[in-house]
C-alpha cells in the first residue's frame, strides 16, 4: 500500500481524539475514529437487545453494522447508525464501557478489520484508536502512542462531559478510567500497548497545541 497512514494509539482521555482531528485537518487527510466504530457497535447491540456478555450473537451485528460518518460544514463528524444520528449517544460513559467489553472479543475485532482498513484513501489517513499501529495498520510509516496520567485524563474527561451537559462524578470517572485501562491493556487480542516503532508522547503536562506540534514535526521528520 502506498497510501500513508499516521497511527495514533493510546488510552482514553489522553487527547487522541482532538489531536488526531487537528493533525488530519492540518494535513488535509482522512480521519478514522476507530473507537467510534466500537461505540456504535455497542449502541447497535442495545438496539437489537443482544447482551454483550457473549461473543457469538454479536458477530452478525458487527459484520452488518450500518454506520456512516458524515462530515458537516463545521468540521464536526456526525455518526449515523441505521439512519439515526447517534453522535451524542455514543459519547456516554455507559456506551464506552459496553464498547470496551465488546472490544475484548477476537472475532468481533476481526469482523471490523476490513471496515477500518477501507478508510485508507489518498492523500492519507490519520487513524485514532488502541491497536492502529499494532494490528490494523502495521505498515504505517508514522506511529504515535499518546498517553497521560490517569488523574489528568479523568480531569479532562470530566470537563468534556460537563460541557456536553452530562452529569458526572470525578471520583467515579477515575475509577472507570482505571478499570477500562486495565481491561484494554490486559485483553488477549490487540491489547493496548505501544507499537515497537511508535513515538511515545506523554501529554500530562502538555497543551493540545503542544501535542499537535510535536506530532506534526515528527510527521515531517518521517515522511
Ligand atoms: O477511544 P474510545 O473511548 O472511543 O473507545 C471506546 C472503547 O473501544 C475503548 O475502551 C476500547 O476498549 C475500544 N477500542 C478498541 N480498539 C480501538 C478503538 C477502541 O478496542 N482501536
Amino acid at each position: 500500500e502506498s497510501v500513508p497512514v499516521i497511527t495514533i494509539d493510546g488510552p482514553s482521555g489522553a487527547g487522541k481524539g482532538t489531536a488526531s482531528r487537528l493533525v488530519a485537518e492540518q494535513l488535509g487527510w482522512e480521519l478514522l475514529d476507530s473507537g467510534a466504530i466500537y461505540r456504535v457497535l455497542a449502541v447497535a447491540t442495545q438496539h437489537h437487545g443482544v447482551s454483550v456478555e457473549e461473543e457469538e450473537p454479536l458477530i452478525p451485528i458487527a459484520s452488518h453494522l450500518d454506520v456512516q460518518f458524515e462530515v458537516s460544514s463545521d468540521q464536526d463528524v456526525k455518526v449515523i447508525l441505521e439512519g439515526e444520528d447517534v453522535t451524542t449517544t455514543i459519547r456516554q460513559e455507559e456506551v464506552g464501557e459496553l464498547a470496551s467489553k465488546i472490544a475484548a472479543f477476537p472475532r468481533i475485532r476481526e469482523a471490523l478489520l476490513r471496515r477500518q482498513r477501507a478508510f485508507r484513501t489518498l492523500p492519507g489517513l490519520v487513524a485514532d484508536g488502541r491497536d492502529m499501529g499494532t494490528v490494523v495498520f502495521t505498515d504505517a510509516p508514522v506511529k504515535i502512542f499518546l498517553t497521560a496520567s490517569a488523574e489528568e485524563r479523568a480531569q479532562r474527561r470530566f470537563q468534556q462531559l460537563k460541557e456536553k451537559g452530562f452529569d458526572v462524578n470525578i471520583g467515579r470517572l477515575l475509577e472507570d478510567i482505571k478499570q477500562r485501562d486495565e481491561r484494554d491493556q490486559n485483553r488477549k487480542v490487540a491489547p493496548l500497548v505501544p507499537a515497537e516503532d511508535a513515538l511515545i508522547i506523554d501529554s500530562t503536562e502538555l497543551s493540545i497545541d503542544e501535542v499537535v506540534n510535536k506530532m506534526l514535526s515528527y510527521v515531517n521528520e518521517k515522511l
